[in-house]
């Protein structure tokens, strides 16, 4: 038994009909998807990769990336993907940490080198989906039991350097199931499916719901809103970020008519501002689907598909989940969802859930009278661009490092496109006069650019209370337009 190999991936077998759709209109049958999967995890054996064992990748998404998951699952590996933006020095951190038996990179990436260095097996795969990863003789999928691992997935999520979360087989086949239910998915489904899989939203709860539902998905190697209109009449579906969404308003090509093939449209990962809500009504009659979950506990709350889709709101605890609030406002959860821990951290692991049982996720919540509900801040300043997080501290510590800032402080401002950008504010050390997009330029090579502050400017002194700790709730007010509103 592998609860997610058999109910996710097994049924592909016997199907004939396209699993994953291309952009140039060709495509990949589940049968095909399936023997692909099991000679990727017959490779991964023949490398030594062992039930267990952790396989890092850093690749493109293409067919045979998604197949690489599929191939861990079936080998029982812990798959670790990791984001495509993240510079090698980032990556290195994941790789001492997580240990894999092996990692799977884009000769583009310039990991080549760091694999030698620290002595791991390395095989490619580039955007193509091809390279030195190619499938040997087909693997049995081998044992598992629900609360083994599936995928360890690093978050930067609410203190210091990323954590790897751990997810387990039965966390990501829970979901799963709830989410095909809650949103009425069938084997008639097409979701239009433009999101990164490094990250828990496209590679876990789109990919895995359409599975569970035995739909079909088209695959975009990244959003881009002329692709995404182009293609939305064959999709019956589709998940985004609110950046999505923001773009998809900015083009003109997004009507009623351009949107009348599709049934369900979901955001999540950031906040879906109510205005993006809103206009998405009026131009296409369709209000989008808000849901709310992290790395660490996949999806825990949803807007219903039958009911009112309320802007601003969240919605309710998915089938089986409890969520509350604690005295500080924090949302907790607790539930198959909620994830088994961080690798390698069990007193940070221990300190961020309550003697009951409940995860504290650091998201600041309130509920409406129905139980709805609304995410209106984060706990520690976590910074989300494009859907990405950003921990301040992190970009703190490198702007720190350049000779002249004596210090600086990074926040996130409101953001017409990326729902907030990173804006850093830097004193200089006396007597040194600073220029800002030159610190900016130097910090830049050990940034993701997601990381990267779009704007700097100087101050004398950062804001701080009795404590000593920088007030940046003051700071974001006092700089709130400077990434001018949105219309
Ligand atoms: P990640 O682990 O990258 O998925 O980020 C999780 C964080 O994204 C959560 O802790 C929330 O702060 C935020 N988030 C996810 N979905 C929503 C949403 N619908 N509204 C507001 N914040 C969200």
């Amino acid at each position: 038994m592998n609860p997610l190999w058999d109910r996710l991936f097994a049924p592909l077998a016997a199907r004939n009909d396209a699993l994953l759709t291309l952009p140039d209109g060709g495509m990949v049958t589940g049968a095909a998807f399936h023997a692909l999967a099991l000679g990727l995890a017959g490779r991964l054996a023949a490398e030594g990769v062992a039930p267990g064992d952790r396989v890092a990748a850093q690749v493109a998404k293409s067919p045979q990336a998604l197949a690489l998951y599929a191939a861990c699952i079936a080998a029982g590996a812990v798959f670790l993907p990791m984001n495509t933006a993240y510079t090698p020095s980032e990556v290195e951190h994941f790789l001492t940490d997580a240990t894999p038996k092996l990692l799977l990179h884009d000769p583009a990436a310039g990991l080549a080198g760091l694999a030698a260095r620290l002595g791991l097996r390395a095989l490619t795969l580039n955007a193509a989906g091809q390279g030195s990863l190619r499938p040997a003789a087909p693997l049995d999928p081998v044992a598992r039991a629900e609360g083994d691992l599936a995928a360890l997935l690093y978050t930067s999520g609410t203190t210091g350097k990323p954590k790897g979360a751990m997810l387990t087989q039965g966390n990501l086949l829970s979901n799963a199931l709830a989410l095909a239910g809650l949103w009425r998915f069938t084997d008639r489904d097409v979701l239009l499916h433009a999101l990164p899989i490094f990250h828990t939203h496209g590679l876990f709860v789109a990919v895995n719901t359409v599975l569970a539902a035995g739909g079909s998905l088209l695959w975009l190697p990244a959003f881009d809103a002329n692709e995404v209109l182009r293609l939305m009449p064959r999709a019956t579906a589709m998940m985004g970020v609110p950046t999505f969404y923001t773009r998809l308003l900015d083009h003109p090509g997004l009507t009623r008519a351009a949107t009348a093939h599709l049934r369900l449209f979901t955001s999540g990962s950031a906040p879906l501002l109510p205005e993006t809500h809103l206009s998405f009504t009026q131009r296409t009659g369709h209000a989008i689907l808000e849901r709310y979950g992290m790395t660490e506990t996949n999806m825990s709350t949803s807007n219903p598909h039958d009911g009112e889709r309320r802007p601003g709101a969240v919605g309710f605890a998915l089938p089986g989940v409890e969520i509350r609030l604690n005295a500080a406002g924090e949302v907790e959860v607790r539930g198959p969802n909620v994830f088994a821990g961080y690798w390698n951290l069990p007193e940070k692991t221990a300190a961020e859930f309550t003697a009951d049982g409940f995860f504290r996720t650091g998201d600041i919540g309130r509920l409406d009278p129905d139980g709805s509900l609304r995410i209106v801040g984060r706990a520690k300043d976590l910074i989300i661009t494009g859907g990405l997080n950003v921990y301040p501290v992190e970009v703190e510590e490198a702007l720190d490092a350049v000779p002249g800032v004596l210090e600086s402080a990074v926040i996130g401002l409101p953001h017409p496109d990326f729902g907030e950008g990173v804006f850093a504010l830097l004193v200089p050390r006396p007597g040194v006069t600073l220029d800002p997009a030159a610190v900016l330029a130097e910090v830049a090579p050990r940034l993701a650019r997601f990381k990267q502050p779009k704007a700097a400017v100087l101050v004398d002194a950062l804001p701080r209370n009795a404590m000593g700790k920088v007030q940046k709730a003051d700071l974001r007010r006092a700089y709130a337009d400077r990434f001018a509103a949105r219309r």
